[in-house]
């Protein structure tokens, strides 16, 4: 299918290590290390999620990632 090819927003290649180490990687501000705050938005119709990153700490860290429903 040729229309999967579009929707590879996440690129796993970003991430290293066992699974602690990659959820630390996702879960936790870059910057101060403090747990980012994540929101959610899920768009079924399109079967994608939305998720929306922000450190409460220093405002770092803040990035938004599509997550592809399979
Ligand atoms: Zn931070």
């Amino acid at each position: 299918m040729p229309f999967d090819a579009d929707f590879k927003f996440e690129k796993f290649e970003e991430y290293y290590g066992d699974i602690e180490q990659v959820k630390k990687i996702i879960c936790n501000c870059k910057v101060c290390g403090t747990k980012l705050v994540l929101s959610h938005l899920s768009d079924y119709k399109n079967l994608v999620v939305q998720e929306t990153a922000r450190c409460p700490e220093c405002g770092s860290g803040s990035r938004k990632k599509i997550h592809v429903l399979n």
